[in-house]
């Protein structure tokens, strides 16, 4: 058998495991990252990049579609168009094939030595990776657990055939013509609006009594109205109960107790996600869990000295960006500087349409904070950018303490607002109150003057409203 030594180990080459990897090389830390399929893990591969490109081109579609429809407020109209799906998947594959070509290469540069192959623990120092060639042996002072999560399976509906997970959802080589989403979260309606858009009969089944259950009610309900708009069907307060007879379709409690059969020609699963914990020895370390997480602390240690554990396999919030603040976290507290987790807040973005973008505190998680808040929106339908995207639905939240003004929150809802997120953060992270928001010069004609104009409003003088 081979072996290797090395001062860090990265099992998992996602966005946590990649990031750590690369800032530990860019340290000068002697680091060997072990991947058993390909790098970028599920973001790059089967997550969010190729979710957002078939987002990109459903949306592209759709917009011609309804011009064809003469439904264009635009005056635009267009002959009715054609889907080369084939072509789109392909794209969407092309952009991943580069991507994975663009972290292996920026790991190569930064020094850091890939093992293609699945890991598993002989013990906190010492890890076996089952190669395509043989068996390798590694030694490491340290080890960084980044092994992911992976997609809950209903036990009534097994993955197989017509019953997918995100991952197939992703692949498909055609646009099924019903396609039922059990799971009206993140994965559910991003790509269940995508599908729609692409002509598919979509429903969606969510056990919860709304969609996106997740966030309050003021900001899933423009997420619910555009559904409407584009015919998809919404059962809340509905379960999943099991195939119909024949495999063609599904069964399910609706909300009032009643049964339905729905025709799917693809069942596509988003219950959510699980760390992936198993499989790989890890039970030999007996590290102290947090449900079926692993448990850390504010430095991404584990309770076995040398041994972090980063990204979606240590729980919620089951984000890229999180997993790789955690991983560039990790790996200068292993280069020796003095490092913590101290972010006031890791932003959140729904891709649906309109996207949701969530940072720090909601107006109820804020009051229970034992301060008493402020909270005022302002509408896109009275911003002059959204209406001359023809898309006023939405609008921007703040959340600020009513004492000092100190911003807690910002949430909005809005077509293409994914972006403002950076400023939400910022604000947030430099403990901005109101008053610095609305000192800010926002750029006319754009979406960000709603962050501006709430900020206003909060403190009695909005301009535009
Ligand atoms: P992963 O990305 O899951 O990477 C773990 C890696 O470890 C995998 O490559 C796996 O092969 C490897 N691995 C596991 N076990 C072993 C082993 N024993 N040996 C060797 N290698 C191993 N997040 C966002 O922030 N924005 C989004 O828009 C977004 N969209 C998403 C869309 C979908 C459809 C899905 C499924 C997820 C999405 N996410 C999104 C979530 C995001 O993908 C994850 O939060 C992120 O990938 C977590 O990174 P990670 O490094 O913890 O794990
Ligand atoms: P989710 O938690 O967002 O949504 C799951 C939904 O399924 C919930 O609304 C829940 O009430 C519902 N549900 C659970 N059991 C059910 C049942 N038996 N029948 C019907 N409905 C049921 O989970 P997800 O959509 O699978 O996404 C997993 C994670 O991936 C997210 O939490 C997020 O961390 C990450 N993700 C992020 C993004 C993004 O950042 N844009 C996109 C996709 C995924």
């Amino acid at each position: 058998m081979d072996e290797l030594s090395c001062k860090l180990l990265v099992i998992g080459a996602g966005p946590g495991g990649y990031a750590c990897a690369i800032r530990a090389g860019q340290l000068g830390i002697d680091t060997i990252v072990v991947e058993a399929q390909k790098p970028g893990g599920t973001c790059l591969n089967i997550g969010c990049i190729p979710s957002k490109a078939l987002i990109h081109a459903a949306d592209a579609y759709e917009t011609v579609a309804c011009a064809a429809e003469g439904k264009s407020a635009l005056g635009i109209s267009a002959a009715k168009p054609s889907l080369d799906f084939a072509r789109t998947i392909a794209w969407k594959d092309d952009i991943v094939r580069r991507l994975n070509g663009g972290v292996a290469g920026l790991l190569k540069r930064a020094g850091v030595r890939s093992v293609a192959g699945r890991a598993s623990f002989h013990d906190g120092k010492t890890v076996e990776v089952r190669m395509a060639n043989g068996i390798q042996l590694i030694h490491a002072e340290a080890i960084v657990i980044a092994t992911g999560a992976l997609p809950i399976e209903l036990p009534s509906l097994p993955f197989g055939g017509r019953v997918i997970s995100s991952t197939e959802a992703l692949a498909l080589a055609e646009v099924p013509k019903r396609l039922v989403v059990v799971g009206g979260g993140y994965i559910g309606l991003e790509l269940g609006t995508a599908f729609a858009k692409f002509g598919a009969a979509v429903t969606v089944v969510e056990a919860a009594p709304r969609i996106l259950p997740q966030y309050d009610g003021e900001i899933s309900e423009p997420v619910a109205r555009r559904l409407r708009a584009l015919g998809v069907t919404v059962l809340t307060s509905a379960k999943a109960k099991a195939l119909a007879a024949g495999g063609a379709g599904l069964e399910v409690e609706t909300g009032d107790g009643g049964q339905a059969t729905l025709e799917a020609d693809n069942i596509l699963v988003t219950v959510g996600r699980k760390p992936a914990t198993s499989g790989f020895g890890l039970e030999l370390l007996d590290l102290d869990m947090d449900g079926p997480f692993i448990r850390i602390d504010d430095r991404c240690r584990t309770s076995m000295r040398g041994v972090f554990a980063i990204g979606d396999v240590t729980g919620e919030p089951m984000l890229a960006h999180r997993a790789m603040a955690q991983g560039e976290m990790v790996a200068e507290i292993i280069a020796g500087h003095r490092r913590a987790w101290d972010r006031v807040s890791i932003p959140a973005i729904c891709f649906t349409d309109p996207e949701i973008v969530t940072v720090g505190l909601s107006p109820s998680e804020a009051s229970r904070t034992g301060f008493s808040i402020k909270t005022d929106l302002f509408p896109f339908k009275a911003n002059g950018r959204a209406l001359t995207l023809d898309r006023e639905d939405g609008f921007i939240r703040t959340v600020a303490r009513a004492d000092n003004h100190v911003l807690l929150g910002i949430q909005g809802v809005g077509a293409g607002i994914a972006e403002l997120s950076a400023a939400f953060s910022l604000a947030l992270e430099m403990g901005a109150r109101l008053e610095d928001i609305a000192a800010t010069i926002h750029a006319h004609p754009t979406q960000s003057e709603g962050f501006h104009e709430a900020a206003l409003r909060s403190l009695g003088h909005a301009i535009h409203i």
